[in-house]
């Protein structure tokens, strides 16, 4: 449950047309009473709107005001502008002062985890929600249902439902259905994507050496040290167009005197006199006391000089400073930047022929399971071919890693300690795919609890709800499940922030940006749900996001044919047609 606040909240769950304003509105009036202080937070139509065209407010709002807030005598309303995404249902909690509050009461908001009563009047026709919704915590209805434990009140008795929502807020909310209770952090067993992503990066640590490496092969390496620019670029004040350079103290002249032609690469030694000019390429180095560049196009060449009629001059004009780009002794790149084309054109553009890297990690991979066959050979019986080592080679070479393949492991005890072992030995990580699972018979467990201290987890999400997680000889080990997707969901979400660590990269964090949903989205509350997806521009220049389809976590296809996750946090179990969800755009990282 995502309540934040110290203050219980309460919603009012129903379809439209069963009243629930009407029914808020009866009610208050019995809750002030029994000196509840309300707090309402109500969902609404995008279009709604509380200003009014024409008040100073709107028109203020309109004119750019991001937040508008404004104040009487008797209350303000601060109004913010969100553009780009709905505000979270936790963040619109924060807004709201506690101190002064009893309870919260929630209308709409359907989809999100929290605790309501589900209001059903049989004319509407619609479906009981209490079927689907573990967060119903009592029914008022103009009818009985009999397949419910749920306390059930009749919608008409005002008096009812007035006096359940009192004791509710005096106990201080529902304590079987408090934060912490209905979502992640029930079992510690069970982690959330966060709190797994948080153990492992306090359990790894940056390599310590470090190497020189020349600026060409150091594509993908992080950098060991600061870049400290030892010139200026550019290094000398020049034109930035083909034209003719002349004084900036010089300008109110018909005519100048070209004295001499300068390429770049070459440069007139003498200062430059008034009624003199210099005929410059681009990139040629501006001659002393010459501070402005008449562009080409805009001069016309007599037999013995130029004019530049027409031509409105401002001194300076057309002149790259030099240390305009990057000042002699700036910043330039910090210890922990990963190093790819502009990085390494800028090392170069400063004169470096290396740099200062962290050294490549070494990384061991495994396949497991007797019914694991290796590509490239006749399939046998009761087999399938590997694909969970590829994958993770794949992902390896693009974070820069050195592989040790360790091909596939038979499932036997002796065999898989042996070869745990000997990779832990030549690695600095090890991972293996498969046998993991909850229940699994696979003698990777045995062997592990042979090995190190290794912790088998479930994480609240899918696909990859098994990982196995520890130290095998003080070097990090990743048990990845077995369901190709489930291992490069896995990978995404917790070897690769761990890799991007121990490599040396500093802060690293997933490129996330919201998208609008063109088709309806599920997932179970509770846990977060990465369907593969496609986003693309639509033709009103908006970013929406589409599935791949069936989203088994064995079919891998999905993977290739997507280029985002989509991600639906815990709290969240439907996304509508129209509504923005999280996406994880997967270009550069598979
Ligand atoms: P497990 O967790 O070992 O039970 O594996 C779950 C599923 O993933 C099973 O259907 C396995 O056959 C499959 N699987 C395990 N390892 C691999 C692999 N290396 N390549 C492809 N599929 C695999
Ligand atoms: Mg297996």
């Amino acid at each position: 449950m995502i309540n934040t606040t110290t203050v219980p909240i309460l919603g009012f769950a129903a379809y439209s047309g069963t009243g629930k304003t009407t029914l808020l509105e009866a009610l208050l009036p019995q809750l002030t009473e029994a000196a509840l202080r309300i707090g309402m937070l109500k969902h609404a139509h995008h279009n709604f709107d509380v200003d009014k065209e024409g008040k100073d407010s709107y028109r203020l709002r309109k004119a750019g005001a991001t937040q508008m807030l404004i104040s009487s005598r008797n209350r303000y309303a601060l109004m913010t502008e969100t553009p780009d995404a709905e505000s979270e249902f936790e963040y619109l909690l924060t807004r709201f002062d506690c101190d002064k509050l009893d309870i919260i009461l929630v209308e709409g908001c359907k989809n999100i985890a929290f605790p309501k009563i589900e209001l059903h009047r049989e004319v509407v026709g619609k479906p009981w929600l209490y079927p689907n919704d573990t967060n119903i915590i009592a029914i008022a209805a103009d009818t009985q249902v009999d397949d419910s434990d749920l306390p059930q009140m009749d919608i008409n008795d005002l008096d009812s439902i007035a006096e359940f929502v009192i004791q509710y807020a005096r106990q201080g909310g529902q304590e079987s259905q408090s934060p912490a209770a209905c979502c992640d952090t029930l079992s510690p067993a069970f982690l959330s994507v966060t709190q797994g992503q948080e153990k492992i990066l306090s359990l790894v640590n940056t390599v310590t050496d470090t190497e020189s490496c020349s600026v060409e092969s150091s594509f993908g390496r992080v950098l060991a040290g600061d870049i400290i620019s030892p010139v200026n670029v550019p290094q000398y004040t020049n034109s930035a167009m083909d034209g003719y350079a002349i004084r900036g103290d010089d300008l109110d002249r018909q005519h100048y005197q070209i004295v001499a032609e300068v390429l770049a690469g070459h440069a007139y030694d003498r200062p430059l006199e008034k009624g003199q000019a210099v005929k410059i390429m681009t990139g040629a180095p501006t001659p002393e006391l010459a501070d402005t560049v008449v562009m080409r196009e805009q001069a016309t060449e007599t037999s013995d000089g130029v004019t530049f009629s027409g031509a409105t001059i401002k001194q300076g004009q057309n002149v790259r400073q030099a240390g305009e780009d990057l000042p002699m002794g700036s910043d330039v790149f910090s210890q922990g930047q990963r190093l790819s084309s502009a990085e390494m054109g800028m090392i170069a553009s400063l004169g470096f022929g290396d740099c200062d890297v962290y050294r490549k990690l070494k990384v061991a991979v495994f396949s497991t399971g007797d019914e694991v066959q290796a590509p490239g050979s006749e399939q046998k019986a009761n087999s399938i071919f590997d694909s969970n080592r590829f994958t993770i080679m794949g992902m390896l070479q693009n974070l820069g890693c050195e592989i040790l393949d360790f091909g596939i492991l038979e499932d036997d005890q002796q065999t898989m300690v042996d070869a745990l072992q000997q990779a832990s030995a030549q690695a600095d990580v090890v991972i293996t795919s498969g046998g993991v699972s909850v229940g699994d018979a696979d003698y990777i467990k045995l062997a592990l609890d042979q090995l190190g201290s290794i912790d088998f987890w479930r994480i609240n999400m899918r696909p990859g709800r098994p990982l196995a997680f520890g130290q095998i000889n003080d070097k990090p080990f990743f048990g990845l499940p077995g369901n190709p997707v489930a291992v490069m969901v896995s990978f995404i979400n917790f070897v690769e922030p761990a890799l991007r660590k121990m490599q040396g990269e500093v802060d690293w964090q997933p490129l996330k940006v919201n998208a609008i949903a063109t088709e309806s989205l599920r997932s179970r509350q509770g846990r977060t749900e990465f369907s593969r997806g496609v986003y693309q521009l639509d033709s009103r220049g908006q970013l929406t996001v589409t599935t791949t389809g069936k989203q088994g976590s064995g079919i891998l296809r999905s993977m290739s044919e997507a280029n985002c996750l989509i991600e639906i946090s815990p709290a969240v179990d439907t996304v509508k047609v129209g509504e923005s969800v999280t996406i994880i755009p997967l270009q550069g990282r598979i």
